[in-house]
């Protein structure tokens, strides 16, 4: 209880953290095992398996995980966090769980790619319905709701052009509608946003992104409060996705989330620079970046992204550059870097970036993905923890490169 005094920076490296019992160690143990002794409880007719220490079987329950749970939900100031083999696995899990044949959710129309892709390919053939609009217009969302949305999903700041959605508003019309509002805050996480804070009832994240940060685990969580919450444990994670947390994987991003108030911080600074480089360069037509005035949901951004922007941003490539098209022109440009890497991931300490057109997003119909501004110009990057001064050279040289080639 205590801890919720503590500042977010204090509270990062100590929530919920306590030396192991057995050994005094402090960076916690990882407990690499499936299955645990068995005890009985209960009398009579009531006797009952349960583990003698409150475990049975890690795809249960595992002390790794459970360490890693308390401290995320301590963070995000929620009731409850369940943890998951990867961020698509949080994402199946929510739906799963809440949703029934029949339900409608309005989802919004620029999401994770792979986010689409399942409800597409897998949720549409179980009878749920999904209509996509864009969530930043609380009037195309009110517009949508029918009588059996029990579900509004959205992403701030949204993959890949960085669309911001006002979440607390989206929580007010959601629950006005008696549904639920689920957001992905992948791209913004604590301590640049708090979604649950804002009325959202479930939050979700990739914590392969920042929240490890390092790039060495797969994982997913979801943050609630406790009766949301405990289907997913009893049921949605346990039994229906089974797909638990490795103990390693928990330990590794229990390992970063250490650093996330650091390294947020610095991503934040490095992208802020990048972007403002970006918008004064006339290779470039347009940037996305929710700390710049000109994004188009800046003052929502601003309220609720607690004075910072997070470390991605996209931006538009301009046309005819050296004559060449736009896709063209991304293709040669991307060649020509030498310290930014071409990777499709994102929240890494190193500078990442990608073609969103030709590779996260390249299995959206043209047609759809050009309605949700995922154009063949459109560049997305991870800004990483280097010197800003840098990366600004390497995509300098990479430009002028790519202009005459
Ligand atoms: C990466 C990502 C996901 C999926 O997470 P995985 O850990 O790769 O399964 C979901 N949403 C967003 C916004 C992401 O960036």
């Amino acid at each position: 209880m205590e801890e919720q005094q503590y500042r977010f920076e204090t509270q990062v490296i100590h929530a919920m953290q306590s030396p192991d019992e057995m050994t005094g160690a402090i960076c916690p143990p990882i407990f690499q095992t499936a299955t645990y002794l068995l005890g009985y409880a209960g009398t009579g007719d009531n006797i009952v398996f349960n583990g003698s220490h409150g475990y049975t079987y890690t795809r249960t329950a595992n002390p790794t995980t459970t360490a890693l749970e308390k401290r995320l939900a301590a963070l995000a100031g929620t009731e409850d966090c369940v943890v998951t083999a990867s961020g698509l696995g949080a994402i199946s899990a929510v739906l799963h769980t809440l949703l029934q044949p029949g339900d409608h959710v309005v989802a919004g129309d620029v999401i994770y790619g792979s986010t689409t892709t399942l409800f597409q390919e897998h949720f549409r053939k179980f009878g749920v319905e999904f209509t996509y609009v864009d969530t930043a217009d609380l009037a195309a969302v009110e517009a949508a709701v029918r009588p059996n949305t029990k579900l509004l999903y959205i992403e701030s700041p949204a993959n890949p052009n960085l669309k911001v959605s006002d979440i607390e508003a989206c929580a007010v019309l959601a629950h006005a509608h008696q549904a639920l509002l689920a957001v992905d805050s992948t791209f913004a996480p604590m301590p640049i946003q708090f979604p649950n804070r804002l009325g959202a009832d479930i939050c979700v994240y990739s914590t392969t992104k920042y929240i490890n940060g390092h790039g060495t685990a797969l994982g997913g969580a979801i943050l609630g409060n406790k009766q949301l919450l405990e289907p997913f444990r009893t049921y949605g994670v346990k039994l229906v996705c089974a797909n638990p947390a490795s103990p390693f994987n928990s330990w590794l991003t229990m390992l970063g989330l250490k650093t996330l108030d650091i390294r947020m911080r610095r991503h934040c600074e490095v992208a802020m620079e990048v972007a403002c480089f970006l918008e004064n360069s006339h290779y470039v037509e347009k940037v996305y970046y929710p700390g710049l005035e000109s994004h188009p949901q800046y003052q929502t951004a601003s309220r609720q992204m607690n004075g910072l922007y997070g470390g991605m941003l996209a931006f538009e490539l301009a046309d005819g550059i050296g004559g060449h098209s736009k896709l063209n022109f991304a293709k040669r440009f991307l060649t020509k870097l030498k310290l930014i890497t071409l990777a499709a991931s994102l929240g890494e300490l190193d500078t990442l970036i990608e073609h969103p057109a030709s590779m996260t997003h390249r299995a959206i119909p043209a047609e759809e993905r050009l309605k949700a501004g995922i154009t063949d110009g459109l560049v997305r990057m991870s800004i990483g923890v280097e010197n800003p001064k840098d990366l600004i050279a390497d995509l300098q040289q990479a430009f002028a490169a790519a202009e005459k080639d």
